[in-house]
């Protein structure tokens, strides 16, 4: 099996300023393309770490990917640092300034002459395009192996990686599927699936789980067997289809924006404990215009009468967290939004104001279209995971009312 490296350049990665999600990107990426990734190693903006590091890890793998320090700046080494690694000379590429100055140009008056030092190329390199920052990559062969060099921020990093993937691929290739699932614990899916998941060896099984994006299920094999795994996929999904919300790199809130788009359908929200975190995950949802109409963020109870017109009686007997208040809530939504679908939700998030009948993590999400569906939870962790549970349930309430599961 190919061996290959991660080395993030950048004393922020020291410092603990940042964490380093490139590595964690990459490692899972290089995995897939057939790498068994031997060592991830971080070093400050300091040349002759950055030029020793290249050195010992070139000396172990078959590919060397470098992140971080490609940018402008004097503390931005990476280009120098393997160029003296590998003894090759760096030259100025006029093609590559005169791009990254006209790109630059766009957004602002007066350009820095540091630029050009984006423009430096290690001999023998091929320019790696960065579509959404200045910075480009670079990748070169040396003896056989290859170094790869990509820039810092992720968002730039990961569509540059993508754009050479194909080239980076080994004989032993993995295919691998991610199954989501917000409404199916952890113990109960693997207890539904065992006689299937772990039938046969050719398949690797994977589950992780936390309060964002719910279980996931991890299917892993070579190329050569991925129909074994399709065939996995397709048993599993016939039990457990109907929670399944998505595949890889799916998002619940982006699937339940795709499914209103589909039905036609336009939602709003009443929120409470979550105080708006509902409707900004929607919104971080392209295109969440067309089904969004908007949101009350009802915290104080208020609002809960005025706005939303829940009745002083309601608030008296049952209390704010209770299934009449979200029920009443819901109404007023309906009336003032006037969206087909209408969500409230109002629980104790913590770590204050819990008691023996309603505890921290009680929480009562509404969902009303023609009729109220009304559901009681009581949520674990720390305050912003009970918000984060109670949104990420909202969103997977409304996912199976709109398949109608
Ligand atoms: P730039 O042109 O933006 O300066 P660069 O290639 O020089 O790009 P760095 O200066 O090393 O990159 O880092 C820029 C930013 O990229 C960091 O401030 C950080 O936000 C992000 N970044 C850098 N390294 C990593 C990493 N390993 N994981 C996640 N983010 C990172
Ligand atoms: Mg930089």
């Amino acid at each position: 099996m190919k061996k290959a490296a991660i080395l993030g350049v950048g004393s922020e990665l020291l410092e603990g300023l940042i964490s380093n999600r490139n590595a964690q990107y990459l490692a899972s990426e290089l995995k897939l393309l057939g790498y068994s990734v031997i060592k991830i190693v971080t070093v400050g903006d300091v040349l002759e770490d950055i030029v020793k590091e290249v050195r010992e890890l070139l000396s172990k793998v078959d590919l060397l990917v470098t992140t971080g320090g490609l940018g402008p700046t004097m503390d931005d080494l990476t280009r120098e640092g393997v160029a003296e690694a590998l003894g090759r000379k760096l030259y100025v590429d006029e093609e590559l300034v005169r791009k990254i100055r006209e790109r630059l140009s766009k957004r602002f008056t007066r350009i820095p002459d540091s630029v050009d030092r984006q423009a430096m190329v290690i001999e023998g390199a091929q320019i790696v395009e960065n579509p959404v920052g200045t910075a480009p990559g670079q990748m070169l062969k040396v003896d056989g192996r290859i170094v790869l060099l990509l820039p810092g921020p992720p968002q730039e990093l990961i569509p540059m990686f993508e754009s050479v993937k194909d080239s980076l691929k080994t004989n032993n290739t993995f295919y691998q599927i991610t199954l989501k699932y917000y409404s199916l614990p952890e113990s109960l899916l693997e207890d539904v699936l065992r006689d299937i998941l772990y039938a046969q060896r050719d398949v690797t099984v994977a589950t992780m789980a936390d309060h964002v994006e719910g279980v996931r299920l991890r299917l892993t094999t070579t190329m050569d067997k991925r129909h074994i795994l399709d065939e996995m996929v397709e048993k599993i999904l016939e039990r457990t289809g109907d929670h399944l919300y998505g595949v890889n790199d799916e998002r619940l809130e982006e699937v339940v924006v795709k499914l209103l788009k589909e039905r036609g359908k336009t939602v709003a929200f009443a929120e409470s404990c979550t105080g708006g975190l509902l409707s900004s995950t929607i919104v971080n949802v392209p295109g969440a215009s067309e089904v969004f109409v908007g949101s009350v963020v009802a915290y104080d109870n208020e609002v809960k009468k005025k706005i939303l017109g829940v009745r002083e009686e309601t608030l008296e007997r049952f209390g704010a967290v209770s299934e009449v208040c979200v029920r009443e809530m819901c109404e007023g939504l309906k009336k003032l939004m006037g969206a087909d679908i209408c969500l409230a939700i109002s629980g104790i998030a913590g770590p204050t104001g819990g008691s023996p009948e309603k505890p921290v993590g009680t929480v009562f999400i509404d969902l009303f279209e023609k009729e109220h569906r009304t559901v009681k939870y009581h949520f674990s962790g720390d305050r912003n995971m009970i918000r984060t549970r109670s949104a990420m349930t909202s969103l997977e309430l409304l996912r199976r009312h709109l398949k109608g599961v």
